[in-house]
């Protein structure tokens, strides 16, 4: 049988999760909760899904036209694991709720290491979330640096990591926040919050970050400058990060954000998404002794593959990190 899933919050990354868990075969959504009656409830209605909602907003639901199956607390009953994508901070109020009805959750970057007590990237630490109740997956900027650094440092050791994050300051479809003409050092105190996050999952590696909000919604950039302990070529890097299944190089006349978003809609992904790192290995350098390069991060589905892998970890569906990934992978069409 299949593991039964249930993804609590239906917006960014809920609606993408609950797709790539249906194209796997080890696992299944049992329903989806939506707090509002939108086009995103219409269209999860219209996708099949189980739709279930606060038990003060069932009324408004069916007056336009959702049918509801339920409560999320019976939405949760009848799941062995709840993939949270509530938004940043709502997840923690929901932990309660999932360990009295003895289901194991997933909770998304927005919300705390401490919540769920560990932080999970496929490549980096899938053993670490065999059989776990709780787990975080990392945000979409730490998951996109644990890919890179974690091959990196396990191939030639990482001294110290110093790193500019480039952040879209809005997703797509997001009309709330900006800015639309300014460039926001944020936070201004340094480093930022993005270096310690690495170390929820990486924890000893030596690295600091800073980051500027810009205004555009097409992804997200990293500058990458890596001290290494063994001596090696831009070359020997190239090659490591080639071998990595979730690592795209791009080339071929893509020069921004907006080219890689068009060949991932060329690629047909599904809303047009790119799940791998985006790295110029054209930009892959070495110069005196220190490694550069750029990536752009798909910030609403870099960390969709990631929270398939995390349920197969804690549901012990597959105890083999390279096994699960392969399999998310070809079923997703990475
Ligand atoms: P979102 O606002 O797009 O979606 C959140 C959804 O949860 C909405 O559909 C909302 O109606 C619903 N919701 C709100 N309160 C709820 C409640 N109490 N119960 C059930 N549903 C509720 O948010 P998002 O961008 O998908 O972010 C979700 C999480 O993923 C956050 O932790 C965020 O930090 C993280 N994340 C976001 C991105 C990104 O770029 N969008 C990337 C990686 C991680």
């Amino acid at each position: 049988t299949k593991a039964k899933v249930a993804i609590n919050g239906y917006g960014t990354i809920g609606k993408r999760v609950a797709d790539a868990v249906m194209l796997q075969d080890d696992m299944e959504v049992i329903g989806i909760a939506k707090t509002r009656p939108n086009f995103e409830t219409a269209m999860a209605q219209e996708k099949g899904y189980a739709i279930y909602t606060l038990a003060d907003r069932v009324e408004a639901m069916e007056k336009e036209g959702i049918e509801v199956t339920g409560t999320v607390e019976d939405m949760i009953e009848a799941a062995d694991l709840v993939v949270d994508c509530t938004p940043g901070k709502v997840g923690a109020t929901n932990k309660e709720l999932y360990e009295k009805a003895g289901v194991k959750a997933i909770w998304q970057g927005g919300e705390a290491h401490e919540l769920a007590g560990c932080s999970f990237n496929a490549e980096t630490n899938y053993e670490k979330a065999l059989g776990k109740d709780f787990v975080r997956v990392v945000s979409c900027n730490t998951t996109g640096l644990c890919r890179v650094i974690s091959p990196l440092d396990k191939e030639f050791g990482v001294k110290k990591a110093r790193i500019t994050l480039m952040r879209r300051s809005a997703d797509p479809g997001d009309i709330k926040h900006g800015p639309i003409n300014a460039i926001i050092p944020n936070p201004i105190k340094l480093p930022s919050h993005h270096g310690p996050d690495v170390k929820t999952v990486i924890p000893n590696v030596d690295i600091a970050t800073t980051a500027v909000k810009l205004p555009t919604t097409l992804m997200h950039m990293h500058t990458i400058n890596l001290e290494l302990e063994k001596e090696c070529t831009a070359e020997d890097v190239e090659s490591i990060l080639a071998e990595q299944s979730r690592v795209r190089f791009v080339g071929q006349g893509i020069t921004s954000t907006a080219e890689i978003m068009e060949l991932a809609r060329d690629l047909g992904r599904p809303r047009g998404d790119m799940w791998e790192n985006c790295i110029w290995n054209e930009s892959i350098t070495m110069y005196e002794g220190e490694l550069y390069f750029f990536q752009a991060i798909h910030q609403e589905s870099d960390v969709i593959p990631e929270n398939v892998d995390a349920i197969r970890a804690m549901m012990e569906l597959e105890s083999d990190g390279q096994k699960s990934i392969v399999e998310t992978n070809s079923k997703m069409g990475i």
